[in-house]
């Protein structure tokens, strides 16, 4: 019997894998990865070892998560070193609890390698330190997926994915996005109550070579055009160039803001 480690390959720039993940792959006999996995990471990877791709590739998903979890039972059972690569790290939005619990059930040793997730490689990118102690005491790394609304429901209610009561005026908000539309979110942000010029900042393909950083604001947000995937939302006071003209942005944000789900943008509250 073999081991099973699911590996972070971080944001994308094969420099921040961890030196654990670079070995691992040196001497996986078998590596089955995601889509989010940058090329440049993959073209590290030995020709000695099976290469598997069982992500998602435009929308259509190439092998059921299910199917994800018979595979790493059964290649366990053949193989000495088998490498679960997901991009970013594997315990973040990542599916890795499905794969942990089916290699418990199936008595497969198993060992977690984390990643540096895209929060922190879009934050470094982007020069925000996501708790700079003039704005910001708290992060929340959580996302916003279309797909996850229950049919015919109110487009602004409140989604198990999204915890607004989470959100004060010191909070730094990150949203994974797959698949998010920018103007939704902004107009979720601001029923939220969150002030219309909170800075918030747009990066796609942190990282990596084709990288872009787009700065605006919650109200800004739009009317932006949009980033291609991967991309993700630094919301928050921490995201303005200068923090100390910026201390009174968002902290008039109230926990009764978030009381009525419903409420109206506050958009004259600075
Ligand atoms: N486990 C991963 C997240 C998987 S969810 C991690 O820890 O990073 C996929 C989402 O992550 C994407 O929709 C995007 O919002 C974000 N993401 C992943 N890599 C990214 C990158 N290089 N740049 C910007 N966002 C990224």
């Amino acid at each position: 019997m073999g081991k099973v480690y699911l590996v972070g390959a971080g944001p994308g720039d094969p420099e921040l894998l961890t030196v654990k993940a670079t070995r691992l792959l040196d001497r996986a006999s078998v590596v089955l990865h995601d889509s989010l996995v940058s090329r440049e990471v993959l073209a590290l990877i030995p020709s000695t070892a099976q290469l598997i791709d069982v992500g998602k590739r435009a929308g259509q998903k190439l092998l059921s998560q299910d199917e994800i979890n018979a595979l790493l039972v059964s290649y366990a059972n053949r193989r000495e070193v088998v490498v679960r690569l997901k991009g970013g790290d594997p315990t973040l939005f990542g599916r890795a609890g499905e794969e942990i619990e089916a290699l418990r059930e199936a008595r497969v040793p198993f060992e977690i390698v984390p990643g540096i997730t895209a929060a922190l490689g879009a934050a470094a990118a982007a020069g925000i330190s996501l708790t700079d102690r003039r704005a910001a005491s708290q992060l929340v790394i959580t996302t916003y997926s279309r797909g996850e609304e229950p049919a015919g429901s109110d487009p602004f209610a409140v989604t198990p994915s999204l915890n607004w009561a989470a959100i004060s005026g010191n909070t730094t908000l990150v949203l994974y996005m797959p698949g998010a539309d920018y103007a939704e979110v902004s107009g979720r942000l601001l029923a939220a109550g969150q002030p219309e010029n909170l800075p918030c900042v747009i990066i796609s393909n942190a990282t990596r070579a084709q990288q872009q950083i787009r700065r605006t604001t919650v109200a800004g947000l739009a009317t932006e055009s949009r980033l291609p995937a991967p991309a993700l939302l630094v919301v928050g006071r921490v995201a303005a160039p200068q923090i100390d003209e910026l201390t009174n942005v968002g902290t008039q944000v109230h926990p009764e803001s978030f009381a009525r789900r419903d409420a109206a943008p506050r958009s004259k509250r600075n």
